[in-house]
């Protein structure tokens, strides 16, 4: 490097030097949401409230269904009548066709793919489209499986009512109808389609809904399926003010937003099959034996769950195969949706809960292998999730609410959830045990799939956009339930400090993300955004105005469908506080909260008055340490005015600290010159400190000061987060104290999320932990090796809080729990 090239260097190196210190732009934390809000309109209001222009499309159904059990699979014919309430005249209507998402050569089996080579050898985990499952063997049966499956609708007819076909086009998951006449606002419009479809196995390929295989132990045998039937039939799609004909493909991660209706249902399926389904059976007196009718009359008003088909009846229907068939016809009123379940392995029970404006019939529906758990527990948590559930929305108002046990890991429809959990019986003893996560996992899944019906069945936003408005509100709202359950119920989702580790971790998402587009949607979806509402209930708005302004929402949406806008808008409308801030930093931003105390100043007034301040003084100088020249000195130097007194003088008596007569007049003096509220400051002895405080994971917080005094008393300071207004990055705020402060600690219950508490304590705490002795494992080549290790692994850990972690990774991968 030649001279002239250095100094080009160094003045560069200073220019970067002065423009970091001058670019560092001011970010306002505080600015209004103004650039990512739509504009209010008359349908959706500034305040978050539907418009007095607010208008809903409506669809009816009538259909019929047959489940062909032999060759798993569904056929059925149906009658829509669309009610276009919209200001709009349409040439057109969509269709959704989910099922199609299970045909080989659908976008969600084309776009299926991995973060990389590693995430498909390692983990497995963020593997799409349904092959998550955490072991390569079974991504990869999943592909080769999808492409062999013939699924999907097989569309036999679209007419018009005059039995004249409709000409219509199909776009993958979804179907245009052209109406030879255009529909105007105010009119409505029926047609009839005819359809059929394979069920696909839902251990293998199913996702939401299908069948499971139960084989026999000793003969290994296909003995009994169990059907879990949902998105089976064509449903409109829906249209609405802020986005017209929701257009997005059903790729597999985004449910659905569909429009309320009414549904006339019929199913028909073997004679000897229990069906559990959307709505209220109509014909009783067809389909149940007169002691089933009468033990149903008992459930409703029972103070617990009544059995109405046992064990012992199921076990009979399990040995036979009905080969006649029986209609169970059900109906629902003000719904979004239907679904079913059918098997002649069902147990049943049920009981009644009235509450309120609340007159519903819990009922869960499960096979044998299902207890003894599911017995139980399944329809106390249906009944404790309504109570509880109402406490902080609307009182549910549909008259059934089922918990379904089979394949599915857990998924919701209107009245009705199909949900997984079951004891695992010893190969060798035939005894049947369960682990603490599998217990907990069954209450915490029921609680959450029955609080669907409130979000998104009932306050019906749009799942197809953000799955966070109804998986994020729900899981808010389930951590309630449990909390509710038992004491120190192990709640997985909700507490701030269980969502410090994602929130640390890289690659993170806004939870303003599109459902499609989320890669993590156990923490991104589902814990966070629970995470966040728990921290704006308990520490930013506190419980009476959050519940308030909570409950405007659910009450001012349900039957309606309500935008991420119009939540933000409501929950500051009602709770008379702008939250633009909270919602820009937890929902915007991949920010976290992380504040560090970096240093304390401590001042106190001086009274002026020599007597205490020349003693102040003393005893800051008694403080200081003894220097190491006068350590090692003393008793060993014999000094000279010890040998000759002679030498000591007044100053040898009094150094200076001591008052002396001068000092006291110079004070009256002072004192005399001095207001009252001047005396009176000066007589209070208060102390005062400066805090500095910095943020380092960008995401502004009311700050929790735990303040400890030297008398060993304690108390807290809630700072809000406007505290921040100024300057996002540090603070310097100011305490004053009675008596001298001994400690200090920000976020004492940890109820901000904070992702690194090691700098939250002044003085700093030592962090404990231990040191752990282990092997190292060289990394494995052998798939087939590894994959058996791994399983094996799996069941060791069955009860640590690693299976808790394998069965969040599965949920978060999206397949069992949505
Ligand atoms: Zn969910």
């Amino acid at each position: 490097m030649n001279f002239k090239r250095l100094t080009a260097s160094l003045a560069a190196l200073t220019l970067a030097a002065s423009f970091a210190h001058a670019a560092e732009p001011f970010e306002d934390k505080f600015r209004q949401l103004d650039e990512l809000l739509p504009t209010p309109t008359d349908t959706r209001t500034a305040s978050g409230a539907p418009g007095h222009a607010y208008w809903q499309q409506r669809a009816d159904y009538k259909i019929r269904a047959r489940l062909d059990e032999a060759n798993r699979a569904v056929s059925g014919v149906e009658t829509v009548t669309y009610h276009n309430n919209s200001p709009d005249t349409l040439n057109y209507l969509w269709v959704q066709l989910d099922q199609n998402m299970f045909r080989a050569d659908s976008d969600n089996r084309n776009i299926s793919s991995y973060p990389s080579r590693e995430a498909w050898r390692g983990a497995g985990a963020g593997g799409q489209g349904g092959a998550q499952a955490g072991l390569q063997y079974e991504a990869a049966r999943f592909l080769v499986e999808s492409r062999k499956f013939d699924g999907g609708f097989k569309i036999a007819s679209v007419t018009g009512l005059d039995a004249k076909p409709l000409r219509y086009v199909i776009n993958k998951t979804m179907m245009r109808i052209d109406l030879d006449q255009p529909l105007k606002p105010g009119s409505r419009f029926s047609f009839n389609m005819a359809w059929s479809f394979n069920v696909p196995e839902t251990n293998v390929l199913g996702r939401r809904m299908g069948f499971e295989r139960f084989v026999d132990e000793k003969t290994k045998q296909d003995k009994n399926d169990l059907f879990e039937i949902a998105q089976f039939y064509p449903r409109m799609a829906a249209y609405y003010d802020a986005h017209g004909w929701q257009n997005k493909q059903y790729l597999g991660d985004g449910e659905f937003t569909l429009e309320f209706g009414d549904y006339d249902v019929e199913i028909t399926v073997p004679s000897d099959h229990i069906v559990a389904a959307t709505g209220e059976l109509q014909n009783e007196g067809e389909v149940l034996t007169s002691a089933q009718r009468e033990r149903l009359k008992q459930a409703r008003s029972a103070t617990r769950p009544v059995i109405i088909a046992s064990q012992a009846d199921a076990e009979a229907r399990e040995k036979g195969r009905a080969t006649t068939t029986r209609t169970w016809r059900f109906k629902a009123r003000n719904v979004r949706d239907f679904a079913w379940a059918t098997s002649r392995k069902f147990i049943w029970d049920a009981q009644g809960f009235k509450k309120g404006g609340t007159e519903v019939l819990a009922m869960s529906f499960y096979p044998k292998e299902g207890n003894p758990l599911w017995e139980k527990y399944s329809t106390q948590a249906i009944i404790h999730t309504i109570d509880q559930y109402n406490k902080y929305s609307f009182d549910y108002p549909y008259p059934v609410a089922i918990s379904v046990n089979g394949p599915v890991g857990g998924m919701e429809y209107p009245m009705i959830s199909f949900n997984g959990g079951r004891p695992t019986r010893d190969k060798k003893t035939g005894e049947l045990t369960w682990s603490r996560s599998t217990k907990y996992g069954l209450i915490s899944v029921i609680i959450h799939e029955v609080g669907h019906n409130y979000f998104p069945m009932i306050v019906n936003s749009d799942e197809r956009q953000w799955t966070w408005m109804d998986e994020g509100i729900n899981s808010f709202m389930q951590f309630l339930a449990e909390t509710a359950w038992e004491e120190n119920y192990p709640a997985r989702r909700g507490e701030a400090r269980n969502i410090v580790d994602y929130m640390k971790s890289r690659n993170q998402q806004p939870i303003m993300t599109n459902s499609e587009s989320i890669t993590n949607r156990g923490s991104n979806a589902y814990a966070k955004p629970a995470t966040a509402l728990n921290v704006l209930r308990e520490t930013v708005l506190g419980r009476e105005l959050f519940d308030f302004a909570f409950r405007t929402y659910a009450e001012r949406w349900k039957f309606k469908r309500p935008t991420p806008a119009d939540f933000f808008r409501t929950m500051e409308d009602a709770s008379g506080t702008d939250l633009d801030w909270f919602w820009r930093g937890w929902f915007y931003t991949t920010d976290a909260v992380d504040v560090s105390v970096d240093g304390i100043s401590e001042y106190t007034i001086g009274t002026k008055d020599p007597e205490v301040e020349k003693k102040w003084k003393k005893s800051l100088k008694d403080r200081e340490p003894v220097s190491i020249t006068d350590q090692r000195n003393k008793g060993t130097l014999p000094r000279r005015v010890d040998a000759h007194p002679e030498l000591k003088d007044f100053y040898n008596e009094h150094d200076d600290f001591t008052v002396t007569n001068k000092d006291r007049n110079k004070y009256n003096e002072t004192m005399e010159g001095l207001e009252d509220w001047e005396k009176a400051l000066l007589k209070e002895g208060k102390h005062l400190y400066l805090v500095d405080f910095s943020n380092k994971g960008g995401l502004v917080t009311p700050l929790i000061l735990e303040i400890t005094l030297a008398s060993g008393k304690k108390y807290v300071e809630r700072v809000p987060a406007e505290v921040w207004r100024y300057n996002p990055k540090k603070i310097t705020k100011l305490i004053i104290t009675d008596e001298p402060m001994t400690s200090l600690v920000q976020d004492p219950y940890l109820e901000t999320a904070d992702i690194d508490t090691s700098d939250n304590a002044w003085p700093r705490k030592v962090t404990p932990s231990r040191l752990e002795l282990f092997k190292s494992q060289r990394p494995q080549d052998d798939m087939m090796k590894d994959y058996q290790e791994k399983l094996k692994a799996k069941e060791a850990k069955k009860d640590s809080k690693e299976a808790v972690k394998d069965a969040e990774q599965s949920i978060e991968a999206g397949r069992r729990v949505q």
